[in-house]
């Protein structure tokens, strides 16, 4: 093979990108019966190295998220992340890197039952840099589309079908000119971001959704948290309501994706001093030191890989 080729993972096999095929028929492309994660890994130059963060955690979600939708894992988590090294090995990024595997609904049969039909893996990489831009401060809005509810499609799953939900949120925020949007659960409690947690503050304190309001369960969410217990910065897990949005001293985003973005309006009004605030950015700056495997306490957290 070419030294430039770009292997994925499909069903058991390294395949170079170009010849790892699927059928049309697929359930999880006619139904959105697969579910996923985002994982990022992230290039060390001085090491010469990425470091993958907290993998096991992403895999340990995939496999609730497959128990909700009556999927097996084809294989276990340990074996999800030894594949994931060979990915990385194979393909030799030397950038930031996203990883996205997928456990998808394999069968060809029409009708949305989930039984009796097979589970196959997906694991693709590709180069990833910012996906929301993380210093200038985001201008946000409350989306008009709900988020879905735990009766519905429950968003503590991770499942390709849901991302609709989001796809309606982010790009209708973005043709009305926003950033990023804000949903809001049945009940008109906020929930996260498109595809993020959401964290404020109130009086000093972090503020943080319930995992029972409709959210992802997300890793970053967990990251921060014990960031704040580390840093001393008090935190409350609660429902927040919409109109705190527009009162709190500072609010940001957080995720595989999101990383730590700070927001500095929210429908048309400032959040804060309008600029992205003192707590977001000291959370910012010790968690690209965790994530790049430079803070001892938390390089369990991050896998590495050498690149040869
Ligand atoms: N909520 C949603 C809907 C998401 O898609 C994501 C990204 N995975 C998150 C929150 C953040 O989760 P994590 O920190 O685990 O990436």
């Amino acid at each position: 093979m070419p030294e430039n080729t770009v292997y994925v993972y499909l069903n058991g096999k390294f395949t170079p990108d170009e010849d790892a095929k699927i059928s049309v028929r697929t359930h999880a492309l006619l139904y959105g019966t697969s579910v996923f994660e985002g994982i990022r890994g992230y290039w060390n130059e001085e090491e010469n190295r990425i470091y993958i963060f907290r993998m096991k955690e992403h895999y340990e979600r995939m496999g609730r998220s497959c128990r909700i939708m009556f999927m097996e894992m084809p294989h276990s988590v340990k074996e999800y992340c030894d594949i994931t090294v060979e990915l990385i090995k194979k393909n030799k990024p030397r950038t930031d890197t996203y990883i996205r595997p997928s456990i998808y609904k394999a069968g060809t049969s029409i009708g949305p039952k989930l039984s009796d039909n097979p589970d196959g893996t997906i694991i693709f990489t590709t180069p990833l840099g910012q996906y929301v831009d993380i210093h200038k401060g985001l201008h946000v809005t409350v989306s008009n589309w709900r988020r879905l509810i735990d009766c519905t499609i429950p968003p503590r799953a991770k499942i390709a079908g849901s991302y609709c939900n989001a796809a309606l949120i982010i790009t209708e925020a973005k043709k009305s000119g926003f950033d990023e949007a804000i949903t809001l659960t049945e009940r008109s409690k906020v929930g996260e971001g498109s595809a993020m947690n959401l964290f404020i503050v109130r009086n000093g304190k972090l503020v943080t959704s319930n995992i029972t309001d409709d959210i992802l369960e997300g890793i970053t969410r967990d990251t921060i948290i014990a960031m704040a217990e580390d840093l001393d910065i008090p935190y409350e897990i609660r429902t927040m309501d919409r109109t705190e949005l527009y009162i709190c001293e500072e609010a940001f985003f957080c995720g595989t994706g999101a990383q730590v973005s700070p927001i500095t309006r929210v429908d048309h009004r400032p959040v804060g001093e309008g600029k992205p605030g003192p707590i977001a950015k000291k959370l910012q700056d010790l968690y690209f030191d965790i994530v790049r495997g430079k803070v001892d306490k938390y390089k369990h957290w991050c896998t590495p890989v050498d690149i040869g």
